[in-house]
């Protein structure tokens, strides 16, 4: 089988940064003899976490329960509260938390309006941008909008990973329901260039296949841009994850969202090229 890859794919500057510091405390807390802790999932990557946990890392939640070492806070960040409960607990704390990200925190932050987040409830970025000390309307949907009274000035800032077709939705209603917002960032560059890179390659093959997790949102973004241009789509976690029927074409498209390891994409795009 003939596999194209794509022209952007695979890790995003703030998550090979990430990765680096990671593998860096393991390093350090090894030496020092202290332990070492990941907050949460350094970045939505199965393969990247099952690595820095057999290299030594664990996982922590809070510092109640654990002797005080070394933690890597994840990519998307989390909250002045939990990183200064950290910080009184005695730990050292390693913030990886992406530029993009911390931009975002800052511009919510700086904000002299009524605030406005526009993402997903429940995820890693959005829980930490609601951290940041600003009482903010959550947004996920063009629904969510009739809870916001009309007649105020809104900052909003979005969640880097959001999907671009709903964020122009949102901000078409917004606009027919007369609310005043001024968008103060936008998607992430990084997810911006995979999405184009991926437009590109789709009159060249004969069906797409995105590399990553499920739990990465860039990554499920990508899997249905793929959808959207008309292509057979497949999401593929692990090189044993190829689903046969990818096998019977002969000329396949080859991406992976922002946090999948090269490793894993050389894996299956091998698997892929040996056509079984
Ligand atoms: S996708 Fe963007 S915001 Fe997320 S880690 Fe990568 S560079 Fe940072």
């Amino acid at each position: 089988m003939r596999v194209v890859l794509s022209d952007a794919y695979g890790f995003c500057g703030g998550v090979r940064d990430a990765v680096r510091r990671a593998h860096e405390a393991i390093r350090e807390a090894r030496e020092t003899g202290l332990p070492c802790y990941v907050y949460g999932d350094i970045v939505h990557s199965k393969a990247v976490m099952d690595g820095l946990l057999s290299e030594g890392a664990e996982r922590i939640v809070s510092p109640d329960g654990h002797l005080p070492g070394i933690v890597v806070i994840r990519a998307h960040g989390i909250t002045d509260g939990i990183r200064s409960s950290f910080t009184m607990a005695g730990f050292t704390v390693i913030d990886a938390t992406c530029p993009v990200v911390l931009r975002s925190q800052r511009l919510l932050r700086d904000s002299g309006r009524r605030t406005i987040i526009i993402g997903m409830r429940g995820h890693s970025e959005i829980l930490t941008l609601q951290g940041s000390g600003r009482e903010s309307y959550l947004v996920e949907s063009p629904d969510d909008l009739s809870a916001i009274p009309a007649g105020i000035a809104y900052d909003a800032v979005v969640q880097t990973t959001f999907s671009l077709p709903v964020l122009q939705m949102i901000k078409e209603k917004a606009m027919q329901l007369g609310l005043e917002i001024r968008y103060l960032n936008g998607i992430c560059p990084a997810s911006s260039e995979r999405r184009k890179a991926l437009s590109s390659l789709a009159g060249r093959v004969e069906a797409i296949v995105v590399a990553g997790d499920r739990a990465s949102r860039n990554t499920v973004e990508l899997w249905q841009e793929g959808k959207r241009l008309g292509l057979p789509c497949f999401l593929v976690s692990s090189v044993d994850g190829i689903p046969d029927e990818v096998l019977a074409f002969s000329c396949v498209g080859l991406t992976a969202g922002s946090s999948c390891p090269d490793t894993l994409v050389e894996g299956i795009r091998r698997r892929l090229a040996d056509g079984r």
